[in-house]
């Protein structure tokens, strides 16, 4: 079998190796898609977590003003006390001022505490809200997810066809040439192995002649090389991106 048959006979497992690429790379790149539903969720998260530590830090701000305001009615129960058993005017008189302005203090700390509890009130609404937000980011999470995975699933019963395929076509393939093919293969990230060759008819002021370019890297490829490939003794490799070359004579470009 002359090389060029050889070469040929690899065009189908190429192109099927290449619906493996094309498979295996969106198999590879479905979960990336949930990126944007995690970060979703992770934002109501620590919104959430926000809000609950906010209303936290009220609530305990709120206890200790309760606790104070207790404090202020024993003192002043006790204070009322010590005046109505106060034998004198002025002992009198001096515990009930004491009495008043622990009473204006109270006042002053229960209006705070007021305010505090109304926050609370407020807070509480958008905890509601952020745990709406949580719960929404999370049931759409979800549905990306069963969806991926469904996707997923199908694709890999695809890939697992064209791989039988795959084998059984490449059981048919010269082995020295599938080797080096399968090399080659590896080695280059978009999926190709095999690179035609094309012939170019270029003008230039020196005038005109015919180059031969490799498809695969765009760099031209040695009249030697085209020589040998025309010959279709030998398999050929170009000689910038490593590609199998195959040499297409009939179609100018
Ligand atoms: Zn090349």
């Amino acid at each position: 079998m002359a090389s060029n048959q050889k070469v040929e006979g690899l065009v189908p497992l190429q192109e099927i190796d290449l619906s493996v690429y094309h498979l295996s790379a969106r198999i590879e790149e479905l979960p990336v898609q949930l990126h944007d539903a995690h970060e979703k969720v992770s934002r109501a998260k620590s919104n959430l977590e926000e809000i609950k530590a906010e209303i936290m830090s009220l609530k305990l701000e709120a206890g200790k003003r309760e606790l104070t305001v207790k404090e202020c009615d024993e003192r002043i129960t006790k204070l009322q006390t010590q005046a109505n058993q106060a034998k004198k005017n002025d002992e009198y008189q001096g515990l009930l001022k004491e009495a008043s302005a622990v009473k204006a203090e109270r006042s002053r700390i229960e209006e705070g505490l007021l305010d505090i509890l109304y926050q609370v009130d407020e807070k509480g609404k958008l905890d509601s809200l952020r745990k709406e937000d949580l719960e929404e980011a999370e049931t759409v999470l979800k549905k990306e997810e069963s969806r991926i995975s469904s996707e997923t699933g199908d694709l890999e019963k695809k890939l697992e066809e064209v791989t039988a395929k795959r084998d059984a076509l490449a059981s048919g393939v010269d082995p020295d040439v599938k080797n080096l093919y399968e090399r080659v293969l590896q080695a280059k990230e978009d999926g190709l192995a095999i690179a035609t060759v094309s012939k170019y008819r270029v003008i230039e002021a020196s005038g005109k002649y015919i180059q031969w370019q490799c498809e695969g890297c765009s760099v031209e490829v040695t009249s030697q090389d085209v020589n040998l490939l025309l010959m279709g003794k030998e398999v050929i490799t170009c000689r910038t991106c490593s590609r199998i070359l195959l040499v297409k004579v009939e179609e100018d470009k």
